[in-house]
């Protein structure tokens, strides 16, 4: 078979991905690093991109009610621009913890990745979304350029069970895994056939009075700084982590809103399990905000990386 030029390839990329709606098919979200006070002590976070995802319009912004919105979804024409998938690395004195895992190159091919799941779900996957992964951006190479291995990490705390924030567990089958005992017995949408046959994560169940406003929280660390809190909607039981460092609190929002112009606005995105839900959460991160300096973290927001660089508060 006659080779394709790579440089027309590209432009009929960039042709479809103009078809689409989206402008600039390659946006770059460069890894970030700051540090934080916790007890006097110096602590390094580390904001990872491990690759990009468009998806439809209507599944970022809801459209419609009930089951139409869902429809809607499969049915718009548009994207949104590529939006970052962030891990985050925390270097803590109790050890090294990453939130969330990210995305890897072979789920570019869907057909192939997604094989063992329904037609359907390989159906909606490709009605709903599109990803681009490079393999040199897949979280082990993403912790080497900040000077980490994989066997450096000793805690994995997922925010849910999409595979956008799971599929870089097989680089971690040695270390613990947490995950909320709710979202694991009410996964939804979660593709078995990806995960890796060790996963046998450390289900959490969170406590009551453990923190203002969200009440149930799970503690992460023994020092009770690193909390894990119920922000259920986009799943059943999604959570989020704060981290309440000397001087302000950090929220590692996971998919609780796609950006943070979602909460301060109250746009509920069309992908979701419960739209009341989610607007319960968006009301109460802006209570605790209001309570706490709160840097507020989503994994697919394109200024996440620059507002924990930059300090800048969700209120
Ligand atoms: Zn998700």
């Amino acid at each position: 078979m006659m080779q394709v030029p790579l440089y027309r390839e590209h432009k009929i990329m960039v042709k479809m991905e103009h078809q689409k709606g989206i402008i600039n098919p390659n946006p770059v979200y460069e890894n970030v690093t700051t540090s934080v006070k916790v007890k006097g002590q110096e602590v390094k976070i580390h904001g990872l991109c491990v690759g990009t995802v468009a998806v439809k319009t209507t599944f970022k912004t809801k459209k419609g009610n009930g089951f139409l919105s869902k429809i809607n979804i499969l049915l718009a024409k548009y994207y949104t621009e590529y939006m970052p998938i962030w891990v985050w690395a925390i270097e803590h004195p109790q050890g090294n913890i990453l939130v969330d895992t990210g995305e890897n190159a072979d789920s570019t091919e869907v057909d192939k990745y997604l094989s063992k799941e329904s037609w359907y779900a390989r159906y909606q996957f490709k009605n709903a979304c599109t990803v681009k992964i490079q393999k040199e951006n897949e979280i082990n190479n993403q912790l080497n350029k900040i000077n980490l291995k994989t066997e450096d990490i000793k805690l994995v705390v997922l925010t849910h069970m999409h595979l956008d924030h799971i599929d870089g567990l097989k680089y971690f089958p040695k270390q613990e895994i947490m995950v909320g005992n709710f979202e694991y017995n009410h996964p939804d949408n979660v593709f078995k056939s990806i995960l890796p046959s060790w996963f046998n994560p450390n289900k959490l169940d969170y406590r009551q009075n453990k923190i203002e406003v969200f009440n149930q929280a799970f503690p992460i660390t023994q020092t009770e700084d690193l909390l894990y809190i119920p922000t259920p909607g986009h799943t059943p039981g999604h959570s989020s982590l704060v981290f309440k460092t000397d001087d302000f609190d950090i929220i590692f929002a996971g998919d609780s809103s796609y950006d943070q112009a979602q909460v301060i606005n109250g746009e509920l995105p069309g992908a979701n399990t419960s739209y009341i839900k989610t607007a319960v959460t968006y009301t109460k991160l802006l209570s605790y905000a209001n309570l706490r300096k709160t840097i507020y973290l989503p994994t697919h927001d394109a200024n996440s990386g620059k507002r924990l660089v930059g300090k800048s508060f969700l209120v």
